[in-house]
């Protein structure tokens, strides 16, 4: 490393949103050296958010989501070219080319993918989907434009219920299939899931839950699928919505601490190797990155949220020209929107930390509300129904640890009145494509189990 941080070679690896911010960043905190961005696909970073909701509605090209520039990052792009290996104690990154990039410090940058179907030949058929990338959404959205007869959408979590809303303002018919119980309940728990359901029906999608997908049918193209309640259902178009899978293969010779839930590093970004040492010129950002936030029992967080891949490459990129003393934490609270069949969905903290729920503005009736999550008598998420300006005063209450439930004066009606009820989210254990925010470890009372 050399004596200045601010010299030297960085390169980042992931040329999408928490790489381009990192390295805006970088050049903003004074970065004078070599900068290097690496990227497989063949774009400049873009925007994925309304590859779901905008570009499906067919109001946006997939190619008009290019992400801003805040500054020139003067970086030199790498793009089209996938890093291969991670060399950290000659300090290289391999790429696909033969090629191998030298550097001082590296980011990690490299996202999720979404998860495909498990059966490769019946992914293959034409007329099937996931929705990840620019292209994916280019071509769903040629495919809704021809006017399918009906749309079939594996997987209820937030993507799925995006499309399958962005379906229904097309006035397609829609069927949307959920192993769970309810659409969102692996993110947002019990309550609001019924709320989910409610709102599919009252749009007009055949919502189908405690049931899975098992077979995808057609010789060469799609034309339906086989559930395992039994019944077939007979459609044209099929969105794979199974939720993401960590970028991480590539690094599975470098001795880092890389598995399916991610990269693990500090509060600081700094990865861990797989002893759990923490590394000094390896930081991680983004979806990829798996780190501790004191605010949830310091367990390690994985989150899929646009604005974390922000912040946290804002903090990697500081630290990454910062000495020990004046590097700072990546603390910053998990907040998340959706926007689906009408409603304004936000969320902030971790509703699957959480034993207990109150309605504490609004309700489930008026389709408006606000509701608080709490952990052993602490605030700890909280998740609003177009109710988003109510949003901040509860963040104060999960920066603070406030007691749950919150006392009244937060709502417009006297919550000390109601009977929080249980969250009923799904065992933190257990890997599962809901949450777009999990907690990687175990909650304390849960500990004696797994012992
Ligand atoms: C359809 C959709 C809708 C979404 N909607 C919302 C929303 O409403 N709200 C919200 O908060 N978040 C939303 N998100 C999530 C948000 O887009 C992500 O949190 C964000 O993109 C994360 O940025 P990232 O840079 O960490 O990772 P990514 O955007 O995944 O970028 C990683 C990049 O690295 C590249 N890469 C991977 N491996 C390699 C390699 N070995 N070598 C070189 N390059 C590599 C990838 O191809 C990709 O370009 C949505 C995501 C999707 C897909």
């Amino acid at each position: 490393m050399p004596d200045d941080l601010m010299d030297g070679r960085i390169v980042v690896v992931g040329a999408s949103l928490a790489g381009l911010r990192a390295a805006e960043a970088l050049r903003e905190q004074g970065f004078t050296g070599s900068l290097t961005i690496v990227g497989d696909e063949p774009h400049p970073p873009y925007d994925r958010p309304p590859l779901s909701k905008q570009v499906l509605l067919g109001v946006a090209p997939a190619d008009s989501t290019g992400l801003p520039m805040r500054r020139d990052p003067e970086a030199d792009w790498v793009l089209g070219v996938r890093a291969t290996g991670l060399d950290t104690l000659g300090q290289r990154v391999l790429l696909d080319d033969g090629e191998s990039l030298p550097y001082d410090r590296v980011l990690i940058a490299t996202g999720t993918r979404a998860r495909p179907w498990p059966n490769p030949a019946e992914a293959a058929l034409d007329g099937v989907f996931t929705v990840r990338t620019r292209e994916d959404a280019a071509g769903l959205a040629a495919a809704l434009d021809a006017g399918p007869r009906r749309v079939l959408v594996i997987g209820g979590g937030f993507t799925g219920s995006e499309i399958a809303s962005a379906c229904r303002e097309r006035g397609l018919e829609v069927t949307v299939t959920e192993r769970g119980p309810a659409p969102l309940v692996g993110a947002l728990g019990g309550t609001l899931s019924k709320l989910a359901a409610a709102m599919q029906r009252n749009h007009g999608v055949d919502l189908r839950t405690g049931v899975t997908v098992t077979r995808l049918l057609g010789e060469k193209t799609f034309t339906g699928v086989e559930l395992s309640d039994g019944n077939q259902v007979d459609a044209d178009v099929c969105v794979v919505a199974l939720g993401a899978v960590r970028n991480v293969e590539w690094l599975a010779e470098s001795g880092l601490a890389a598995g399916p839930r991610g990269l693990a590093c500090d509060a600081g970004c700094r990865a861990f190797n797989m002893y759990g040492i923490v590394t000094d010129d390896v930081f991680v950002a983004g979806d990829v990155s798996r780190f501790p936030h004191p605010l949830f029992g310091y367990q390690l967080l994985s989150l899929e949220h646009w604005g974390n891949a922000v912040t946290q490459a804002e903090v990697a990129a500081h630290n990454m020209v910062n000495p020990g003393p004046l590097r700072r934490p990546h603390l910053a609270l998990p907040t998340f929107w959706s926007t689906q069949f009408g409603l304004n969905i936000k969320s902030v903290g971790v509703p699957t930390y959480s034993d207990h729920v109150v309605i504490a503005q609004g309700s489930l009736e008026a389709r408006r509300l606000a509701m608080v999550y709490g952990y052993r008598g602490r605030v700890t998420a909280a998740v609003t129904v177009d109710m988003a300006k109510s949003l901040d005063y509860y963040r104060h209450l999960i920066e603070t640890g406030a007691p749950f439930p919150p006392p009244p004066g937060a709502a417009d009606r006297a919550i000390a009145a109601e009977i929080p009820i249980p969250s009923d989210v799904p065992d933190p254990s257990v890997l599962s494509h809901g949450p777009t925010v999990a907690l990687t470890g175990y909650l304390p009372d849960r500990r004696l189990t797994v012992v």
